[in-house]
């Protein structure tokens, strides 16, 4: 039996074997604050009966880890019992000789590459990564107008990215003469390194003292290549932009997050309410919704409108922008609003009408 994380986004330290238990850490490596991703593989396990135990950390959701295959399909464990926030016990069946473990449900870079294959998008270089690993732009339609759509600055929260997915199947499959007018420009994976490496992304630091991670980064001097593009297209083309969304996973349980909420700002709160009204209605019912209620208040707890972050940086560029704010999209959800592959499509599909509502609503 082989437990490993050699494969793109993996990320394991394998502590010690007692029994059937095996004891396990997630790396944080460049983090200054605890954070709890990981992902490993299983191989070679059939029939056994093994539980994965983080010595009571908080690494996991309310029904398991997300398992996969093939690293493209994800469900959860959902097995009763069989689970706590800190271990797991599963049952390897005769014919899984190889299963992935993750603390969420993954979206790596290749799935992005297939949509763009998929519904015609138009891939361009846009940044070299701290690593010099070439990273991608995708656009979306030919209007004048643009919203801008990124994920991953913090490169562990993958539900961001499925939301991206959504609008854009959405538009291009039942709006096109929306895009048009307007045009969806996104840059879905800002840590690009982190995703592929694994990193938790979030609490990086540069210093191994202040965190400074990549939406910490939006400075004159920013460290990030990508950031600088990003200010350097927002400048660029400021006055057609009429959005800028940035998606992100919040922490990993309980309250607020395990909802998909909107992190509101004092200084275009209006505009931003405007847009999480329609994005209320065109996700009611769903699967997994964004209620009136899912709003994190401006300038409360961790919610900081001055903090060097990609929605303040487009406020300050793009001064008429319609909205800017940040979604944060839960891990897991609860019962009746529950986070899956398919749940999640949904939502951003929802996400993608509410633009195109807004947008048209200003531009007519
Ligand atoms: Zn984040």
């Amino acid at each position: 039996m082989k437990i490993h994380a050699d494969y793109e986004g993996g990320n394991i330290k394998v502590i010690k074997t007692e029994g059937d238990t095996i004891f396990l850490e997630n790396e944080l490596r460049t983090n200054v604050i605890d954070w709890f991703y990981f992902s490993f593989c299983v191989e070679g396990a059939q029939g056994k009966t093994l539980t994965f135990d983080f010595s009571g950390a908080r690494r996991l959701g309310y029904w398991g880890p997300a398992i996969s295959y093939d690293y493209k399909k994800w469900w959860w464990q959902d097995e009763p019992g069989k689970s706590t926030f800190s271990s797991f016990t599963y049952t390897f069946g005769p014919d899984e000789d190889k299963v992935y473990f993750s603390q969420g449900i993954q979206y790596m870079p290749e799935r992005f590459d297939a949509l763009a294959e998929e519904i015609g998008l138009k891939k361009e270089p846009f940044s070299l990564s701290e690593k010099k690993r070439q990273m991608y732009s995708f656009t979306l339609g030919t209007g004048k107008y643009e919203v801008i759509l990124t994920s991953r600055h913090h490169a562990c929260e993958a539900t961001g990215t499925y939301i991206i997915e959504g609008a854009m199947r959405e538009l291009a499959e039942n709006d096109k003469a929306f895009l048009e007018e307007c045009k969806i420009f996104a840059v879905p994976f800002i840590d690009h390194d982190g995703v592929v490496d694994g990193d938790q992304g979030k609490g990086r630091s540069l210093d191994g003292v202040e965190v400074h991670d990549h939406n910490r980064d939006y400075t004159e001097d920013a460290h990030y290549d990508a950031n600088r593009k990003i200010m350097e297209h927002m400048k660029a083309n400021k006055e057609y932009i009429k959005g800028c969304l940035d998606c992100h996973s919040p922490w990993i349980s309980g309250g607020v997050n395990d909802t998909a909420f909107i992190v509101q700002r004092s200084d275009i709160e209006e505009r931003n309410t405007k847009f999480h009204k329609c994005f209320v209605e065109e996700s009611k019912g769903l699967p997994l919704s964004c209620r009136e209620e899912d709003v994190f208040p401006p300038n409360t707890e961790w919610n900081k409108d001055g903090g060097p972050k990609f929605t303040t940086i487009a406020v300050k560029l793009v001064p008429d922008v319609l909205f800017s704010f940040t979604l944060e999209t839960c891990y897991y959800g609860f019962e009746g609003n529950k986070v899956t592959q398919e749940s999640l499509i949904l939502l951003g599909r929802a996400f993608g009408r509410s633009i195109a509502r807004v947008v048209r609503d200003s531009t007519k």
